[in-house]
């Protein structure tokens, strides 16, 4: 039964998504309901650090403000730590190797972005922003709330069914938007398949008055089982995150196994110490998820339900905002026609998409695996960064998602694996690194799949040039940096 209620467009999950979509449709003039079960945030392991290109995004749509009054701190950039590399590689002049031990990458070395990202806890984060979008005039949000089924067989609107307080309603809208995270109920309704993989297990803690090395800069650690990360949230206030491989209870891994605080300084490992001791750690399963398509009929995917990668790279924030850009821009190029429009939004999302999960997947492996390929890698990355302020900023340019080319992506790795094979050949002894062959053998192969990728990346998605000249853009961007 239909109700008395109209909406154009419905938007299944108010997180940061879905109420990002909510302001980027505002010009639109479409009447929006955001759909939000209204689930406890607080007790929820997700993102909490926002690449500048996210900040810049926000502030575009009107919500920096609103998340910068609900709290929270700015992020300047990353700070790496690997202690078993660093001792290898020789240390030179213009270096940004700290006295820390850390290798410093600030956003300020990416030309053209915004210096600064911000970081705030996830429920707060996510409760300002859709306290913001319900009081725009075109949004209309139900809590409590939920989405329970979708038909999206025709071509010219879909069809949901919702679960508000005991009322059971069937709405037809224009366009159904699925927000609702990374397993996505409305896509698997729609019939969208997945393919996906476990990773591992995030352990959470949060620190009151946590000692960072460097206060304002997002952390890594790398040299225990797997890589921890950690940043502030608030001026006082830090999260620290480890990754647990190959143990679905990783708390009790990591209470068992000592070595995954053996990278972290003190005064920071003793605050960690003490958080485990007093703290229920928030947890979290790691996955790769990436749907086989993004849209079907009038429904569209954005932020995690567009799938996501291991979080080592907090891109996820990010890439949801921006979801919000592309879809407004996709709507605008099409000029209101919604059916080109979700065609032009799969291709404006599919190139930065395929870089986002390679760089994750390329740097959780350099990050965590224990192979003399990885080895290597580990000590090519570091050694770039070290050496190669060019290197410094496209690589930061590349985990920010300001750059989203596949084929930079696979022009940096190969620049990466030549520092390693320079290191390879300074090391004296085999034993160092395992074997020599196994290492080089190990890097070619991942070398070849993501320059194969950055190849493939010309060729396939449906591009929809808007005029030959934007087609002739295109393909002469793509071979430049090819
Ligand atoms: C451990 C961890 C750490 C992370 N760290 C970072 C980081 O530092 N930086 C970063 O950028 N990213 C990070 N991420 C990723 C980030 O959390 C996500 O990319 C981001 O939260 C995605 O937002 P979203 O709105 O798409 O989905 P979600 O945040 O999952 O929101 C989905 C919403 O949909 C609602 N919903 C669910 N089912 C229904 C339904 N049937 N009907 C209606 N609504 C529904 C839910 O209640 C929820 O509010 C991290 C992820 C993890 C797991």
């Amino acid at each position: 039964m239909f109700g008395t209620h109209e909406f154009d467009v419905i938007i299944a999950g108010g997180g940061l998504a879905g109420a990002s979509v909510a302001a980027a449709l505002g010009e639109f003039g479409y009447r929006i309901l955001i759909v939000e079960p209204g689930l406890d945030n607080t007790k929820r392991l997700a993102g909490e650090l926002i690449h500048p290109p996210g900040t810049s995004d926000l502030a575009e749509l009107g919500l920096l403000p609103a998340l910068e009054n609900a709290g929270g701190t700015p992020v300047y950039g990353f700070a790496v730590f690997a202690h078993q590399q660093r001792e290898r590689i020789s240390a030179e002049t213009g270096s940004v190797l700290t006295d820390s031990g850390a290798f410093v990458l600030p956003y300020t070395s990416v030309d053209g972005m915004r210096i600064q990202g911000h970081a705030i806890e996830h429920a707060q984060m996510t409760k300002a922003m859709l306290a913001h979008v319900e009081k725009l005039p075109h949004v209309t949000v139900w809590k409590g709330a939920r989405v329970t089924a979708v038909d999206v067989s025709s071509d010219e609107y879909a069809l949901v069914t919702i679960i508000k307080g005991k009322r059971e309603l069937q709405l037809k809208a224009q366009l159904l938007v699925a927000a609702d995270g990374r397993t996505s109920n409305i896509r698997k309704m729609a019939g969208i398949e997945d393919d996906r993989t476990r990773l591992s297990t995030m352990v959470g803690y949060h620190l009151k008055n946590g000692r960072l090395p460097h206060p304002g800069f997002g952390h890594v650690f790398v040299g225990g089982p797997s890589p921890a990360l950690a940043y502030q949230i608030a001026p006082n206030e830090v999260r620290v995150m480890f990754d647990i491989q190959d143990n679905p209870d990783g708390v009790k891994a990591l209470e068992r196994d000592p070595a995954y605080l053996e990278p972290i300084p003190e005064p920071l490992r003793s605050d960690i110490k003490q958080a485990m001791q007093t703290q229920q750690a928030l947890v979290s399963a790691n996955y790769t998820i990436s749907p086989r398509a993004l849209t079907k009929g009038r429904l569209v995917c954005v932020g995690d339900a567009g799938g996501c990668c291991h979080p080592l790279t907090a891109t996820g924030i990010s890439v949801s905002t921006r979801d919000a850009m592309r879809l407004r821009q996709a709507i605008s190029d099409a000029q209101g026609n919604l059916k080109i429009a979700l065609r032009r939004y799969t291709f404006l999302r599919e190139g930065p998409t395929r870089t986002r999960m390679a760089l994750a997947e390329a740097l959780y492996r350099c990050f965590s695996e224990r192979t003399p390929a990885m080895e290597l890698l580990r000590m090519g990355i570091l050694s770039y960064w070290h050496r190669s302020k060019s290197g410094r900023a496209a690589s930061m340019a590349l985990l920010s998602t300001y750059e989203g080319r596949m084929s930079v992506m696979a022009r940096q790795y190969a620049r990466v694996v030549g520092y390693g094979l320079i290191e390879l050949v300074k090391l004296s002894k085999e034993s160092e690194l395992g074997s020599k062959r196994d290492a080089l053998v190990g890097l070619s192969g991942a070398t070849v799949k993501y320059v194969g990728e950055a190849f493939r990346g010309l060729f396939d998605g449906i591009y929809i040039p808007k005029s030959p000249e934007d087609a002739r853009r295109y393909i002469k961007s793509q071979l430049r940096v090819a």
